[in-house]
């Protein structure tokens, strides 16, 4: 029997460069060896974004799914709502949670905060626009939002993943997923795989204001941009604090750009490397080079995502669905078995 894989995305906004990196190109990697289940995690999405005006992403994040290489002849491909028994499984494992486990997730405490920063734009509880930070603000930290690792879980185990391909932000929800199962096949019998995380070699992009690059923060350079928007986006791009000045020594080691200029292949490396130390090379001829770089790489992405249809996505996601349930309501029998429910 092939070992199994499980990863997913939330329909928060377009897939980015960090996504290619830190998952994609790892998730088209693993379809070779291992039964891969790929899913757009919309329920997960309303966690910090109520917004009802999520359609387009779904299409939009598939089809980069597929453009980076997935095959969904190897890859189950579906939606996390389409499968009901995400939230059924959801529930019960919340019964075998510790509150105190999801309260100190420290990436809990990292999502209020961002939350309660100014310009998330959020709904409150009478369905009227404010803004997360205001006194409404309450009201925008939900049940949902803390029970985040208890629903990822179910989203893994339900298919008794033995991976999960994630990016370093995800990994300590993951020890919660493999705690929540421990103590879970202990009260009620072996009933779930113990899942490991699996990092790329960059498992943590930063944006151009060097923070995650995040759909939610707006600091994305996303699959779907075209070379002006790149190029406008990179120009921006935070570099070594030391080198003000175009002749100035720099320091590729600690620059953004040149993390970049590695990740994504510009030839050359070396030279750009010696030049910037030297002061021979300025910032901004640095940073035109890179937005070349990933012109060049999402141009050819762009290419393969515009021969997708709407259409086939759905027919995609249609087949993702019935294989998908197929395995989660086998799981669900031995849950409510190993639960003593009457089934
Ligand atoms: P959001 O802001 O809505 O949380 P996101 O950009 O963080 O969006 P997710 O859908 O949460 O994207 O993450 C999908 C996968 O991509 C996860 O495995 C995550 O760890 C990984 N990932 C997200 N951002 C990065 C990044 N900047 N570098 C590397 N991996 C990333
Ligand atoms: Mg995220």
């Amino acid at each position: 029997m092939r070992k199994k894989v499980l990863s997913g995305t939330r329909p928060t906004g377009d897939l980015h460069i960090g996504h290619l990196i830190g998952a994609l190109s790892n998730w088209v990697k693993l379809q070779e060896d291992y039964d891969a289940y790929y899913f757009v995690a919309d329920i997960h999405s309303f966690t910090n974004n109520l917004s009802t005006d999520k359609k387009n992403y779904y299409y939009s994040i598939v089809k980069d799914m597929l453009a980076a290489g997935l095959d969904p002849e190897r890859s189950t491909i579906f939606v996390q709502s389409e499968v009901p028994e995400h939230a059924e499984l959801a529930t019960y494992l919340s019964m075998a949670t510790p509150l105190s486990w999801v309260e100190r997730c420290p990436t809990f405490k990292d999502a209020i905060r961002d939350l309660k920063a100014k310009g998330v734009v959020t709904r409150d509880s009478r369905g009227q626009d404010s803004k997360a930070g205001d006194e409404v603000q309450e009201n925008v930290v939900s049940v949902g939002l803390l029970s985040y690792p208890i629903l990822m879980t179910s989203d893994i185990v339900l298919y008794d993943a033995d991976f999960v391909p994630v990016g370093k932000d995800q990994m300590a929800h993951l020890e919660i997923s493999r705690e929540i199962v421990r103590r879970f096949n202990h009260l009620f019998g072996e009933t779930f795989v113990e899942p490991e995380g699996l990092l790329t070699k960059f498992p943590l992009l930063l944006g151009p204001d060097r923070r995650k690059m995040s759909k939610s923060y707006g600091n994305c350079i996303a699959l779907n941009d075209e070379a002006d928007v790149i190029n406008k986006k990179v120009m921006s791009m935070i570099t070594d604090p030391e080198k003000i000045r175009k002749d100035d020594p720099g320091h590729p080691e600690i620059c953004n750009v040149f993390t970049y200029h590695k990740i994504f292949g510009t030839p050359e490396l070396d030279r750009i490397s010696a030049e910037c130390a030297s002061g021979e090379l300025g910032c901004v001829a640095c940073k035109r080079n890179c937005a070349q770089t990933l012109s060049k790489i999402l141009s050819e992405h762009q290419e393969k995502r515009n021969d997708l249809s709407d259409e086939e996505i759905r027919r995609i996601l249609d087949r993702g669905r019935e294989k998908a349930r197929e395995a989660a309501s086998a799981k669900m029998d031995k849950v409510k078995k190993n639960m003593g429910l009457i089934i």
